[in-house]
């Protein structure tokens, strides 16, 4: 006002007016100013309280801060825009009317925020002029700038909240149906096409067709692209706050399981605003998918194991009864009948056969549940091939002879005898199937044993296979899937007359898993069966190899030999004249002492040239024979060369060998280098 009033042209009574305006305006409790609106924008006028808010004693001083002008009141880096806010304002309003908020300086160097309320005048002899109110509105300011960075860390913790929710998200969208706009909030490579970044706003409607078609599974596009049309989400989201959908699609020629679930975030009543999440739930999907497919199986499992059971337990009840039946009845009637000595022993025999099925029911019932509670046992020991095949022979003959089944052996193909395996559980299972062969084969068939070597591994293993042949009833197609099943037959004993439980099978090739072999079948309706076993077996290297000549000559003159091998044994006559054959000679067998005899008296003198003599024979022994021997008439017939090869090897053995006549005496099995030794040196001495 100082300013303004020191103009000339102002009369008294003008100056007492501005003095009392001067001084109402020191008492007004905000900020008051005057400066020129042009140029310098020079300061015509400032009232104590805006001295003070410059923290400025006097008028000098506040002159000296602020460089008299208005330019100089605000701080400088508010000042450009500042004026032009100013400016836009005055031009924009009638009332001619601003408002700003800026900083300044203060005296002491301390910065504070004023608000600044100002007016623009025109005076004909004044030029432009705008009067200011500033109020300090520092305080406020600060208290704003907090709430401001209060609410900025809540929205980053939110935003970081719902990062953190939606972390499985691939692809999160948030659209206005009634707008028909969608933006991304993430997006995956699969939406890049159509959402460049996360400021790209499309049209709703359409938005995902070129992913359905690029992406989506051709069964599942339909139902997905249903899913996100505007009319369908509007009444899903109407009756609940969300859905989802799963779908797949194709990666990398791989089917892949994603879920897009929509969420309604604005009203119920007028479905608009949603938010849109795409997820991978393949995971999920398959680890569910398989646990129902195990429920699936289990269930079908426990449900076809339940029938075999119920099966089995009504063919037990049958089987086990009709054995006890037999037993109790030929009991009673023995009692009866006691006196009849043939009659009893038949009902005896009877008994006897009927305890055996029983006891047999009983030890595979009890084996298989030894399986089930894992309590079964591999032990491997020292064993012989071929006693085992043997032995097998001899369990199984009586039976074949039964039904004039014609059962051969062919162990051709095995070169080490001895292996380490269970003897016990091997021949068991090889049992199993010769009984099997010849139980499930009609009258007069055919079934053969073959034992055959097909590669050594290593020098310490050889892997042998265990063929068991029939040419019996066969086993239908649909029957081989569950040949190896518990309790499962072809047919029960009532149907076919044969006798069984179903678990023979099953605990052989529970063994032969043990043994960590395979156990493999072929085999049609009426055309036969095989089983064959193959096993990889520890082999004991001290086998005795067949005999190699010393030299040309002695194999030729060995070849000229020829031997009666005299042997009831099949399985023995089998391997020793393959082992004599193998070492160049010509071999005939004799299955008895007598017909050894029959041969040896029939034959020309010389045309035999040595007896290899079993003992324990039936019809007549080996001594029999050979006593018989020496005594025939001619004598170049009587003193060939015999020995004796017997499993009896004691001294008293021997020396009964001598005392008959015998050139020699051998145990068994046969030792081929100690009987080479010897026929070399008996048929140079002769
Ligand atoms: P079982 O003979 O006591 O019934 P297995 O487990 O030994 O039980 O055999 C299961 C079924 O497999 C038999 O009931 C039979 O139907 C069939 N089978 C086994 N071996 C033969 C075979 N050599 N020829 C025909 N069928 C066979």
């Amino acid at each position: 006002m100082d300013g303004l009033i020191n103009q000339e042209g102002y009369s008294a009574a003008d100056i007492q007016a501005a003095d009392y305006v001067k001084k109402l305006a020191n008492k007004m409790p905000g900020g008051f100013f005057i400066y020129r609106a042009t140029g310098k924008e020079e300061i015509l006028y400032a009232n104590k309280s805006m001295l003070k808010i410059f923290n400025c004693q006097t008028m000098e001083e506040f002159r000296e801060i602020t460089g008299n002008s208005f330019r100089g009141l605000v701080h400088p880096d508010d000042i450009e825009e500042v004026e032009q806010s100013i400016r836009a304002q005055i031009a924009d309003n009638d009332d001619d009317m601003d408002y700003v908020e800026y900083r300044i300086i203060q005296k002491g160097g301390e910065v504070r925020w004023l608000e600044d309320y100002g007016h623009f005048t025109q005076h004909d002899y004044n030029g432009n002029i705008f009067y200011v109110f500033v109020v300090d509105i520092t305080e406020r300011k600060k208290r704003q700038l907090q709430e401001k960075e209060e609410q900025l860390q809540e929205q980053l913790r939110r935003l970081g909240m719902i990062a953190g929710l939606s972390i499985d998200y691939e692809s999160i969208f948030y659209a206005d149906l009634d707008l028909d706009r969608i933006q991304a909030y993430r997006i995956s490579h699969r939406f890049r096409h159509k959402f460049q970044d996360i400021n790209t706003v499309c049209p709703f409607i359409g938005f995902d067709e070129e992913y359905a078609k690029k992406w989506v599974h051709p069964s599942d596009r339909g139902s997905l692209l249903q899913a996100t049309n505007a009319d369908y989400i509007r009444q899903k989201l109407s009756k609940n706050n969300s859905f989802h959908i799963n779908y797949r699609i194709i990666q990398n020629e791989k089917e892949e399981y994603l879920q897009l679930r929509i969420v309604n975030i604005g009203n119920r009543d007028h479905v608009s605003q949603i938010v849109m999440g795409y997820r991978s739930v393949d995971d999920e999907i398959k680890y569910e998918l398989e646990q129902k497919k195990m429920l699936k199986d289990a269930l079908e499992q426990a449900k076809s194991s339940n029938i075999a059971k119920n099966t089995f337990l009504s063919n037990m009840s049958h089987d086990i009864r009709t054995p006890m039946n037999a037993i109790i009845g030929f009991a009673t009637l023995a009692k009866k009948h006691i006196d009849e000595k043939e009659k009893v022993r038949e009902y005896l025999n009877m008994i006897e056969t009927s305890s055996d099925q029983l006891l047999r029911l009983i030890n595979d019932v009890l084996e298989i549940s030894s399986i089930e509670a894992d309590k079964m046992q591999i032990e491997e020991s020292e064993c012989s091939l071929l006693d085992i095949i043997q032995e097998i022979q001899s369990a199984i003959t009586p039976r074949a002879s039964e039904k004039d089944i014609d059962l051969s052996l062919n162990i051709s193909g095995l070169k080490h005898y001895t292996v380490y395996s269970d003897r016990q559980k091997l021949f068991q299972i090889l049992l199993r199937l010769t009984r099997n062969a010849v139980k499930y084969t009609e009258f007069k068939g055919k079934v053969s044993i073959t034992v055959k070597e097909t590669e050594s591994t290593d020098r310490e293993h050889a892997t042998y296979q265990f063929i068991v042949q029939d040419n019996g009833i066969g086993i239908s197609e649909s029957f081989m899937e569950h040949i190896f099943e518990p309790f499962e037959r072809q047919q029960n004993t009532t149907l076919s007359g044969i006798y069984g439980t179903g678990l023979g099978l099953t605990i052989t090739k529970n063994i032969v898993d043990m043994m960590g072999g395979t156990i493999e079948v072929t085999s049609a309706s009426g055309q036969g069966s095989t089983f064959i076993i193959t096993l990889s077996l520890r082999i004991q290297n001290r086998q005795f190899q067949p005999f190699q000549p010393k030299s040309q000559a002695q194999a030729h003159a060995l070849q000229q030999r020829r031997i009666l091998l005299v042997e009831d044994n099949e399985i023995n006559l089998e391997i020793e004249v393959e082992l004599l054959q193998d070492a160049g000679f010509l071999v005939d067998t004799a299955t008895d002492g007598s017909i050894a005899i029959e041969k040896i008296a029939n034959a020309k003198p010389g045309y035999y040239n040595l007896v290899l003599m079993d003992i324990q024979m039936p019809v007549m022994d080996g001594y029999h024979a050979t006593s018989a021997i020496r005594r025939l008439e001619n004598p170049l017939l009587a003193n060939i060369p015999i020995v004796a090869l017997s499993a009896n090897t004691l001294d008293e053995d021997r020396r009964k060998s001598m005392e008959c006549g015998m050139n020699a005496h051998l145990p068994k099995p046969v030792n081929m280098p100690q009987l080479m030794e010897l026929v070399e040196k008996i048929l140079t001495t002769f």
